[in-house]
């Protein structure tokens, strides 16, 4: 009789534990990022604040700049109406999966390759903009394309949480990788003298280059980066969101003008090919 009592016993908390787990889950997955944003009005970004062209601090006014921050603005008044508010906060590589998932941030726009890695732990969208990986190098380096970094000794710098640095290692796996914490440590160490070549897509090296008229973006892309918006888990609702404000935005024209305004001197970037 004591046997079946401890056994009943063990059962019921057993019972017990299972109802409280699926219980915790369930609220987690309730949380509906993109009904919450409608009642406050305002969507929270994690964008770049250290890549020209698409995210970058300008420290006159301490706003945030870029393609990636216009697309949001207009996406988000897609999403919310016309007094919805787009609310940024600062990411790296490095940061911007961990800021998702602890709900510090609602979405993710910021260079971010939509890969079957990631997306194993967030959601994306379907991609909003065609990037592809390059390097930059001094002018006059003898460096011209990314095989010439295949050798020991030399140095490659790049941003740790990029696909960059795992992608070099197999167009160049005898050279070393030099991880840095955010583009523009990147780009002081190569200024520096730190490494021969630094990597990651060809549209951040252009907004580099563009200041810094001493480097080139050398050798043309060797992968296909596509950028998607991230957002939690379980936040599909806010995804089809997404998705649908990126293609009022695109047959609107408004795409094609955020291109032309953050692209169209950019020497090498193919506008044409890149409007939708
Ligand atoms: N698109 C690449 C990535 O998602 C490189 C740019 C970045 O570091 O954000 O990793």
């Amino acid at each position: 009789m004591k046997k079946i009592i401890s056994r009943l016993g063990l059962l019921l908390t057993l019972l017990l534990m299972v109802v409280t787990l699926s219980a915790c889950s369930s609220a987690a997955s309730q949380k509906n990022v993109l009904q919450e944003d409608k009642q406050t009005k305002t969507i929270t970004w994690g964008v770049k604040a250290d890549t020209k062209l698409f995210g970058l601090m300008d420290v006159k006014d301490n706003q945030i700049k870029g393609f990636e921050i216009d697309l949001a603005k207009a996406m988000t008044k897609q999403i919310l109406g016309k007094d919805g508010k787009a609310r940024f906060i600062q990411v790296t590589s490095q940061t911007r999966m961990p800021l998702l998932r602890n709900g510090n941030i609602d979405a993710i726009m910021a260079t971010m390759t939509i890969t079957p890695e990631r997306a194993k732990q967030v959601d994306f969208s379907r991609s909003y903009f065609d990037a592809g990986q390059a390097i930059l190098v001094k002018n006059g380096s003898p460096i011209k394309n990314v095989k010439d970094l295949n050798h020991k000794g030399a140095i490659v710098l790049g941003v740790v949480g990029s696909n960059s640095v795992q992608n070099i290692k197999k167009f160049a796996p005898k050279a070393k990788v030099l991880q840095l914490t955010d583009y523009s440590q990147a780009l002081t160490a190569l200024k520096s003298g730190q490494g021969d070549a630094l990597t990651t897509d060809n549209g951040i090296l252009y907004g580099m280059s563009i200041e810094n008229p001493g480097y080139s973006v050398v050798g043309g892309t060797f992968t296909k980066e596509p950028y998607g918006i991230a957002v939690d888990k379980g936040q599909g609702k806010l995804r089809d969101a997404m998705n649908d404000a990126l293609t009022k935005v695109e047959k609107s024209g408004e795409y094609n003008q955020l291109l032309y305004k953050w692209f169209h001197k950019v020497r090498g970037f193919d506008l044409k090919g890149a409007q939708r």
